[in-house]
């Protein structure tokens, strides 16, 4: 069921679809081995009575995928062919045999779209601005389940270790080669920094800059209230600008409560009223304990941020 893939060819124009089983990549695209891309990954749901999908933040998603597209000086990605590839994806699932599984309908799946440079032989990263000139990048899309963990720390939540970041906030100001704030294909540091949270008993890393400054989860944004305010870390500070915690601040000042962007400490965190982890398909997932000390946790405040989340 989730083994549709669809294949984009930039340079043709056209969208394929095909199985992941059945597809093939070249060995020499730079995303293989310089890590040379980009991606997006969108929370796809299905209407329980009606069986209609929902793309939720689909333009902040493509907007972002383009940011990073011109921050990594890739060509702009054509956004008619990725809409038709995440399209194609989408309807492989739904019209997929059965739906249903031991747990019941699938009622939500992801989807991940990327796009590499291409191949060494077209990495003149100039090329692209000429032009009519063939650039040989690629895209593709293709759906991953939710998994039962994902879903179960929406509710149950989970505790954090914070890690050294290594460098200093706002360094991508003065450094834009660090590509700080750009969704590219090279998370071998953020899947490390989650790994070495689980070697150390959290279920989750929280990166904080070098000179103390907090930043976000390997693969996720920090969202705290402090009474009827809620705050997150500045994305110039160094971290990627989250369509969920977007998602969460339009459904909080909707709500009346105060949003800010800020520079926020460790000690922050742990004196908030309630923290959150926030990402696409995790949604929000409260934060219980940061470096083995309690937070304050109120399950209603979580499903409020949900519902923002699934409003999006
Ligand atoms: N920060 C990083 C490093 C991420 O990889 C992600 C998402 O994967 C996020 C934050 C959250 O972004 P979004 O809410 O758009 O999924």
């Amino acid at each position: 069921m989730l083994t549709a893939l669809a294949l984009i060819d930039i340079d043709a124009g056209t969208v394929t679809s095909t199985h992941l089983e059945s597809a093939q990549f070249p060995v020499e695209d730079l995303a293989i081995h310089r890590g040379e891309g980009i991606f997006e990954t969108v929370l796809v749901s299905v209407d329980a009575e009606t069986g209609a999908p929902r793309v939720h933040s689909e333009g902040p998603h493509f907007t972002r995928f383009e940011q990073s597209a011109a921050m990594l000086d890739l060509p702009a990605p054509p956004r008619e062919l990725f809409e038709e590839a995440v399209a194609a994806v989408i309807t492989a699932v739904i019209g997929s045999a059965d739906l249903s599984t031991a747990r019941g309908p699938v009622t939500e799946f992801s989807v991940r779209y990327a796009m590499s440079r291409g191949l060494d032989a077209h990495a003149d990263p100039t090329a692209h601005r000429a032009a009519g000139v063939p650039h040989g990048a690629r895209g593709w899309a293709f759906p991953i389940g939710v998994t039962d963990g994902q879903r179960a720390q929406r509710t149950d939540g989970v505790r954090v270790v914070t890690l050294n970041r290594g460098y200093d906030a706002y360094v991508g100001e003065s450094a834009p080669w660090l590509l700080i704030g750009a969704k590219t294909l090279s998370y071998a540091v953020n899947q490390a920094a989650a790994r070495h949270a689980v070697a150390q008993g959290a279920d989750e890393a929280l990166f904080v800059s070098d000179d103390g400054i907090v930043l976000e989860g390997p693969t996720s944004n920090l969202v705290i209230q402090r009474g009827d305010t809620l705050l997150t870390p500045d994305p110039r500070a160094g971290l990627l600008h989250g369509t969920t915690q977007r998602a969460v601040f339009t459904g909080a000042e909707a709500a009346g409560l105060a949003v800010a962007y800020a520079d926020l400490t460790i000690d922050d965190v742990l004196e908030a009223d309630a923290a959150w982890l926030v990402s696409s398909v995790r949604t929000a997932v409260p934060v219980l304990e940061v470096d083995g000390k309690t937070l304050p946790h109120d399950p209603a405040s979580t499903s409020r941020l949900h519902g923002w989340i699934r409003a999006a």
